[in-house]
């Protein structure tokens, strides 16, 4: 029986890439249209290839690739860059920062399936990582934008029982946001929030690295023990370690 090929152009940004052999790659790819996709590129890393040191991560790149129908990997016949990460491979931080931010999107994804608006976020996060002084504010940042895009962004603007405007409340992790204080009173698992760390998370969540980068947070303890408990709890332990190892760097 014959099976069938389709050959794949694709604009996506390299997550991560495996050695393979000698000389070849395999790597993932979050494309534009199709999601996450495994591909092997095949004797790229000779020095005579003509694609060598285009398969990277955080690179931006446009691909031909074939797939069998039952294949677990596809094959790269061309690829062309379209960006890349410059000044981050030259900024050990900022190179954490990248490889934090292409672990969580390779570990939430599933093959095949296309997160909306995942693409254009992580296309945006690397052009600003790229430029942005790698602070830990960044960090914070990153990990709450990411959670708004995927759709489990906490609730940080009304209680989520009573639906009236907050100022300060209670962090009910695994409810997905904050509570007023008479909502929050049946919890025992709460995290008290005020005003002034409500309205930081809000500037985290919406505002560019770049402005984020010198925010001066009072009690950052606070912040980054909600932030934490968010991660651990819908993003799971390896995100949530990898989390606290990076703001245990000189971050
Ligand atoms: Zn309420």
């Amino acid at each position: 029986m014959k099976s069938l090929y389709f050959i794949i152009k694709e604009k996506g940004v390299i997550l991560r890439t495996v050695n393979f052999k000698e000389s070849s790659l395999i790597f993932h790819l979050l494309g534009e249209k199709f999601g996450t996709s495994k591909i092997i590129a095949l004797g790229v890393k000779r020095p005579t290839n003509p694609f060598k040191g285009t398969v990277s991560p955080g690179n931006i790149v446009e691909i031909v690739y074939y797939k069998k129908e039952s294949a677990e990997f596809g094959k790269m016949r061309e690829i062309s860059l379209i960006w890349k990460p410059e000044k981050v491979t030259r900024d050990y931080r900022k190179f954490l920062i990248m490889g934090f931010l292409l672990k969580i999107i390779y570990m939430y994804t599933i093959e095949g399936v296309k997160v909306s608006g995942l693409f254009k976020f992580t296309e945006k996060m690397l052009k600003e990582i790229n430029e942005v002084e790698p602070k830990r504010n960044v960090v914070y940042s990153l990990v709450l934008k990411f959670l708004s895009v995927i759709g489990v962004g906490p609730e940080i603007e009304i209680c989520l029982r009573c639906s009236q405007n907050l100022q300060k409340g209670y962090f009910i992790i695994n409810e997905g946001g904050v509570f007023c204080e008479d909502c929050a009173s049946n919890f025992f698992d709460k995290v008290f929030i005020d005003r002034k760390n409500l309205a930081y998370f809000r500037f985290l969540r919406d505002k560019k690295l770049k402005s984020v980068k010198n925010l001066k947070i009072e009690n950052d303890e606070n912040l980054k023990e909600i932030l934490l408990n968010f991660t651990n709890f819908y993003l799971g332990e390896t995100i949530c370690k990898d989390f606290k190892e990076i703001l245990k760097r000189e971050i």
